[in-house]
């Protein structure tokens, strides 16, 4: 089966649709013994995996079983809260005559679906600093790729996100979004015009990125669409400019190191320490090796937005030396014995209490998966939704092209995937790094 199917997967475009972008053939091409489904659903007021599985089980159990297959896989994990009793109990009659496939019911912290804190969850193996799972023999997919994977070998390529749209908005509910909407037509969707004295976010909370452009574009990778009031504290650590950060770090952090006790991956034994890092930064320390710690942050937002008694933010002090080592051509090592701390089990965060602290007890609200279909006039597509490289156009201005079109190839010998139009419609705009299309009246 292997390589034709690989070559589906890759020729639908499908990618890691919960994180970072992972072109999924290159993933599902390793083999490994353990098949891990990320559920998780990691960030606060995202809810789209639990809804998944219940409402597209036939095409989550296909392309499960695809993957199984070619990881050669002898056993799959579906790693899910426990607090989602309705999609487990779903899932677990729907798997009940599978022998390959177990439901693991996951404490409700976060945060849980960063991949590398999953596998330690499910399996009590540490991915090395800075490696990927197959390091300890593990896959990890989630359950929106998995869907992906079955269409694909429907050959029907990827030319939508499921996207919770939620916070201050009127109606919250998730959305199967056509690709290259804007974020102003999709928050119109859930009834919210007015963003005054509000922000955006694309993604959770914690580690979703600040839209200053409304008018840009969903890729594969939006699973959130958040309107937030701009005065929240997840928003102002967002916000702050470079110098902000450091100067306050430099006036307020006491070195108490509650950022390192719940600091996720230094519990996970990567020796991150963050209350280091500001130590080093704040006295202008040129301790290399030291500095080099930042290298294993995920970016996670724990010690930021949870942790930090001063409100001080140690992932953005992390985020500039990362920038800087990765820019000088520092590599992170990964070589060593990882151990994870024995305050692992005891240092988890609270998910409920998570909420509390970043004020978003309000808008912890339902937010159900809607079957109304909606046809945007038009479409704007990034040639990079993906890791790796962009895609090259191949489409031209006025070409007609129906969804489901490539409109942008990776090359070969490329990391990368992919990009289809996602609109019946003619070619307006093409350029290095966007194709886009408008529907024909
Ligand atoms: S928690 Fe805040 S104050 Fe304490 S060491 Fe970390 S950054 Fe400094
Ligand atoms: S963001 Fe903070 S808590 Fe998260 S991994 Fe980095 S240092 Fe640790």
């Amino acid at each position: 089966m292997s390589n034709a199917v690989l070559e589906s997967i890759k020729a639908a475009g499908v990618i890691g649709a919960g994180g970072a972008g992972f072109p999924t053939h290159v993933k599902l091409a390793g083999s490994a013994e353990v098949l891990i489904v990320n559920a998780a659903e990691c960030e606060p007021l995202i809810r789209v995996d639990q809804q998944l599985l219940v409402s597209r089980t036939d095409d989550f159990l296909t392309g499960l079983t695809v993957a199984l297959e070619l990881t050669g896989a002898r056993k799959a994990y579906i790693a899910i809260k426990a607090k989602h009793h309705e999609a487990i109990e779903h899932i677990r009659a729907a798997t009940a005559t599978e022998e390959k496939v177990e439901v693991f019911e996951m404490g409700d912290f976060y945060p849980a679906g960063d991949e590398q804190i999953l596998v330690y969850d499910v399996l009590a193996r540490v991915v090395p600093r800075g490696g990927i799972p197959l390091a300890v023999a593990c896959v990890v997919s989630n359950v929106e790729t998995l869907i992906n994977v079955a269409c694909a070998t429907r050959d029907i390529p990827v030319t939508t996100s499921f996207v919770t749209i939620g916070g201050a908005v009127p109606s919250p509910a998730t959305y199967e979004l056509p690709l290259g909407i804007s974020y102003r037509e999709a928050l119109a969707l859930a009834g919210a015009d007015d963003t005054q004295g509000k922000r955006v976010l694309d993604g959770g909370p914690m580690m979703g990125t600040l839209i200053d452009d409304l008018d840009s574009p969903i890729t594969k990778t939006t699973k959130a669409i958040l309107l937030l009031p701009a005065d929240k504290r997840l928003i102002v650590e967002k916000a702050m400019s470079d110098g902000q950060i450091l100067k306050q770090s430099r006036t307020a952090c006491e070195q108490c190191q509650k950022c390192t006790d719940l600091c996720p991956r230094d519990l996970l034994g990567h020796d991150v320490k963050p209350h280091l890092i500001m130590r080093i930064a704040n006295y202008g320390l040129s301790d290399f090796s030291g500095m080099k710690r930042a290298l294993g942050c995920s970016e996670c937002g724990a010690c930021a937005l949870y942790a930090c008694p001063c409100n001080l933010s140690p992932r953005r002090v992390n985020m500039l030396v990362k920038q800087q080592l990765l820019a000088a051509g520092v590599k992170v090592e990964s070589e060593g014995v990882f151990e994870a701390s024995p305050m692992f089990a005891y240092r988890k965060i609270p998910v409920k209490r998570l909420i509390a602290r970043l004020g978003l007890v309000d808008y912890d609200r339902p937010a159900p998966l809607t079957t109304n279909t909606w046809t945007p006039q038009r479409v704007t597509l990034l040639l990079k939704q993906h890791l790796g490289a962009p895609a090259t156009a191949v489409v031209a201005v006025g070409d007609i092209v129906k969804r489901g079109d490539p409109v942008g190839r990776i090359a070969d010998d490329r990391l990368g995937a992919h990009v289809h139009a996602s609109i019946d419609g003619k070619v307006t705009a093409v350029s290095d790094t966007a194709v886009t299309i408008a529907r024909e009246r």
